[in-house]
Formats: C-alpha cells, structure tokens, sequence
C-alpha cells in the first residue's frame, strides 16, 4: 500500500513548493507536454530505493465552512484526517502566526501523527528559526528550503521513520508470467461493470487474492491461456454511495492501484470524451512510467455521428499519449475485450522487454548517424555509447558530452527512432544522459 501523507498549512507558507519538489520525476520526457492537465494536489514521492509515499497538498485547512472556500476546506480536512502523517508547513521567515495557532488547535483534535516542518529557512539560522516554533510543542522539528532543495533528504528520512511499515503486501512477484493490470478511471466510466463482466465470463477462472489491508483486493484471472491478476478491484467490486468529497478522493486509491499494477487501463466514458479528470489520471500512470492501454467504454451506446466525433476527440486529446493503444469497448455488451487484453498484453510484453547492450548501441548509432544533434550556439552534442538500465518502463542509459544542448525535440525524436527499431507499444521510455564516458 501506498502510505499517505498530506501538507497541512496556512496559504503561502510554500506548500506547492514543497509538493513540487517532493513529487518531481526526474528524467521523465512525458512531463508538462501540451494535453497534460493535472491536478497538481496529489502525488507520488519515490525516494531512490525505498518506499514510495502519495503527497496530497491540501491548499489550506482554516477558512470559513461556507461556500466554495468552505468545499475546499473540508476537503483538506477530510486529506488530513485520512493521512498516515501529516506535515505542518509553516514559514521561518515570519514566525508563528494566529492563523498556525488556529491550524495546530485543529491539529490536536484530529489527533494524527504529524511532523513540523519549517520552510523558508534560507539565509536564516535555522536553530533560532526552529526556537519560533518551539512553543508549539513537536519534540521534532525539520528545518527546509523548499525552493532551494535545501533539507528536503532529511525531511523524507523523517517521513519514512514515521510512516507505517510497507507491511506484507500482496505477493507481487510469485509469477512473473502473471500480468499485473489496474483498471482506473473516474467514477461512472464503467470500472466495476468491466470488472464483474469479466469475473461472471464462464471461460474465465477467477479466486480472489486476499488482500492485506482492508481495501486492497485482488483477482487473478485466466484469459486466453494467460495469467492476470486484475490489482486493488476492492472500490470497484463493492460499490457503495459516497458523498463528493469521498468521491474527489478515489485520486488515492487511483495512485495506491497504479503503484502495485504494471499496465493501468484508463477507462474513459466514450459519450463524454476526453475530462480534466481523465487527463489527470492518465498524468497519475504517466508519472508512474506504468505501461497504459485506453479503454474507450460504452461504445455501443454512439450513433455513427458521435462515433466519428469519439474518434477525432481521441486522436486530439490524446496526442501525447500516441505511443498507447485506444481500444473500443461495451464493458456492458462484453464487447472489444478480447482486443482490449490483447493490448494490456502487448503493452506488458513492452514494458518488460529486456535489452542487451549491443542492441542498444546498435540503435544509438543508427538514430546517431541517421540525424545527429544540431549545433546549437557553437556546440554540439556527442552520443558515445548507451546501455539498458531497467524495465517498467524500458530505461536506456546514453553516455557522451554536451549533451545539455540536446533539444526536447532530439530527445522525442531518439525516444521514436528506439520505439519504432523495438516495436515499443503502450509503454513509456526512458532515456538517461550521462555527461562523460
Ligand atoms: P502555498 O500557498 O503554501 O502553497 O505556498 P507556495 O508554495 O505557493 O509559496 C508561496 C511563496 O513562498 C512563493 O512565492 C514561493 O516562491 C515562496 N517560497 C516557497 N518556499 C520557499 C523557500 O524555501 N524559501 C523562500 N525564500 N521562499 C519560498
Ligand atoms: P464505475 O464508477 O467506473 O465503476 O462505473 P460503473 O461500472 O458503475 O458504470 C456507470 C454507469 O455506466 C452504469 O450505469 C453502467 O450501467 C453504465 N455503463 C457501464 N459500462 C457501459 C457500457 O459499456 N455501455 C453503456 N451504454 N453503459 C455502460
């Protein structure tokens, strides 16, 4: 499971700031391209070789109960009542405040673990700028610079101590032939009519898998002679009525499914296109470097207008996704499905592809030869050599020099020229540049 951790903190303490830096990817080339909305609340903070935490930027926790301010509020509040730690961000700078003193008594009531955590501490001495605060009574403190990355280590060595232990999670390794797929998507696309029309197909032989924890489930299933095990189906299974603010925060058990999923199916509602809420999860699998298959659902239900319509909205919309497979399905007819796992299997078969070195070089040289780097204010790139470093996604290594002068559009190019030459669908690519040999 995905442990939860939400920022606490009144408005401009820098709690985007530090969301932003605590849940960047580095080396991703999916980021920030044009069709990628996301919302910029939720997260994943994947520390180098050690457990990943979901961040939830909760904007701001005191303010008036009313109206649209009063919506955000609770919604805060509802993130901070159901995080396994809470950071309370204030700022250094300016000290304590009436508005901190308020957010700390409401703190105290909801009785979560919390950690206090002072931003700003750039130029000051951090001692007297933790001494501000000492009255609120953290026997531990963290002291950062959000802006300056400065203690931000320290600050995540202090958050996995006091996050719950991983725990036994669901075995994820017993068979490496059994494919892990997520079905996600936001509310009333049609996960859970998907997901029991494949669990009531005859053909198929289903048990469920206990989970661990008291929401994660998960199915293995058989299908045209593979293995799957369908991941965190327990939302989707039991369906129950839940308020909006319950709802907005299925964004969690989105991100706790792609974590333990290696192909994350995007359901989208083909009658209503392409939402904000579907780019934000697609984004959520994107960050991920999950392999992604679009399931476009309810399909039966278009005229042929609406379907021309659904095809042209999907070849827009989903332009910086073009390297995933857009299937047609009626999760309700039963419909497409025999392509759809052909996909999920296409796509896992990609992401998990492992490489030789020769292979890589190989591909290198050719993209090299074929269209070298532009000179680019009298300098010029040089590709040396590349290796492979890692699957889920395919990760490539390139050695050489100058190669901050490689533009975005050479390194879309190379990701295209290594796509094409290994027959790469549905999942991402990475590449790594390494300055020097
Ligand atoms: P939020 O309202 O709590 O989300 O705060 P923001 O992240 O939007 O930050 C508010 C302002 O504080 C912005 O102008 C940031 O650039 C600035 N800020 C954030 N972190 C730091 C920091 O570590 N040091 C300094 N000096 N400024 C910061
Ligand atoms: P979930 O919230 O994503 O799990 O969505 P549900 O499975 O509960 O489906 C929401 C609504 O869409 C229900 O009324 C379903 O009957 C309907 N629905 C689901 N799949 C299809 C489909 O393939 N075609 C049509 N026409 N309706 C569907």
């Amino acid at each position: 499971m995905l442990p939860l951790v939400a920022l606490v903190g009144r408005p401009n303490v820098g709690k985007s700031t530090l969301f932003n830096v605590l849940t960047r990817t580095r080396d991703a080339l999916v980021h920030d391209e044009p069709g990628v909305t996301r919302d910029r609340h939720y997260g994943v903070c994947r520390p180098e070789g050690r457990q990943a935490f979901a961040v939830v930027d909760t904007g701001g926790i005191a303010g008036e109960d009313e109206g649209l301010v009063g919506a955000t509020t609770r919604q805060a509040r509802a993130a901070a009542e159901e995080a396994d730690l809470v950071l309370f961000v204030v700022d250094g700078r300016e000290g304590a405040s009436a508005l901190d003193d308020e957010i700390l008594a409401w703190l105290r009531k909801a009785a979560r673990p919390t950690l206090l955590v002072v931003n700003k501490t750039d130029g000051l001495d951090s001692q007297a700028a933790l001494n501000e605060f000492a009255r609120y009574g953290f026997s531990d403190a963290v002291d950062v610079s959000s802006a300056h990355r400065r203690g931000i280590d320290d600050l995540i060595d202090e958050v996995l101590e006091r996050l719950p232990e991983a725990g036994s999670r669901v075995e994820l390794d017993d068979d490496p032939e059994r494919v892990r797929v997520a079905f996600i998507g936001r509310p009333n696309v049609g996960k859970s009519t998907l997901v029991n029309r494949l669990l009531g197909e005859e053909r198929m032989i289903a048990s469920d898998v206990p989970g661990t924890t008291r929401d994660s489930v998960a199915i293995d299933m058989e299908r045209d002679g593979r293995p799957y095990r369908l991941v965190d189906t327990a939302g989707v299974r039991r369906k129950s009525k839940v308020d909006e603010a319950v709802e907005k925060f299925s964004i969690i058990k989105t991100l706790q499914a792609i974590e333990q999923c290696q192909v994350a199916v995007v359901m989208l509602d083909a009658s209503e296109g392409v939402t904000d809420q579907d780019a934000t999860v697609l984004a959520l699998a994107l960050d991920a470097g999950r392999a992604l298959v679009v399931a476009v659902n309810k399909w039966d239900g278009l005229t042929d207008y609406q379907r021309e319509q659904a095809e042209a909205m999907l070849v827009r919309k989903l332009g910086f996704v073009s390297w995933a497979e857009a299937v047609r399905i009626s999760a309700k007819h039963g419909s497409g499905l025999r392509e759809l796992f052909r996909a999920i299997h296409r796509a896992h078969a990609s992401a998990t592809r492992v490489f030789g070195t020769t292979e890589v070089n190989n591909a290198l040289e050719a993209a090299y030869t074929s269209n070298p780097p532009a000179t680019v204010r009298g300098h010029v790139a040089k590709l040396r050599f590349g290796h492979p470093s890692g699957t889920n996604p395919p990760t490539f290594v390139i050695h050489g020099t100058r190669l901050r002068t490689l533009t975005d559009t050479y390194k879309r190019y190379l990701e295209n020229f290594f796509r094409k030459r290994f027959k790469l669908v549905g999942t991402p690519v990475r590449f790594i540049f390494k300055e020097g040999s």
